[in-house]
């Protein structure tokens, strides 16, 4: 399949759709997921085209990687969290639903259950709430 420059991801690095931003640096870009598994639920992608782990250069998912490990600690202090869990799918029968390439960040709190993947749309003005939680933790880091 080829790379789509009019999926849902790259529309909000054009800025052609809102989102709630962490974080960016030159290779990647992170902001919250609209149905978070867990409050602070964060996506992480490259500003690269690609659409997979298979799609996208050494480099660029070097970058990615660095940005995961760069954001996490920040995401798991601002919602009082205990761990983190990094999910990546590769194509629709993984269960990827958007093909540009993302890592996601679902920070865990001992004994909480997990939403089930994308299908509770969280409430805008808390992940506004959460988004800026987590970019003071940044700050702070
Ligand atoms: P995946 O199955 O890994 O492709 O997951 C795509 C993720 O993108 C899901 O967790 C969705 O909740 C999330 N998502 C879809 N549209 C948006 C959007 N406009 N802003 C933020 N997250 C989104």
């Amino acid at each position: 399949m080829a790379y789509d420059d009019n999926n849902i991801f790259a529309k909000i690095l054009r800025g052609e759709i809102p989102c709630h931003k962490i974080w960016e640096d030159a290779h990647s870009f992170a902001f919250l997921d609209i149905m978070p598994r867990s409050p602070g639920h964060t996506l992480v992608i490259t500003k690269a085209r690609a659409e997979n782990i298979l799609d996208i250069s050494e480099e660029d998912l070097a970058h990615v990687m660095a940005a995961v490990r760069h954001l996490a600690p920040a995401i798991v202090r601002a919602v009082d969290g205990d761990g983190f869990m990094i999910q990546q799918f590769n194509g629709a029968a993984a269960g990827q639903t958007v093909f540009h390439l993302h890592m996601h960040i679902v920070p865990r709190i001992e004994g909480v259950p997990l939403r089930h993947h994308a299908t509770h749309p969280e409430d805008d003005a808390k992940l506004a709430a959460v988004a800026e939680k987590i970019r003071a933790a940044l700050a702070e880091q």
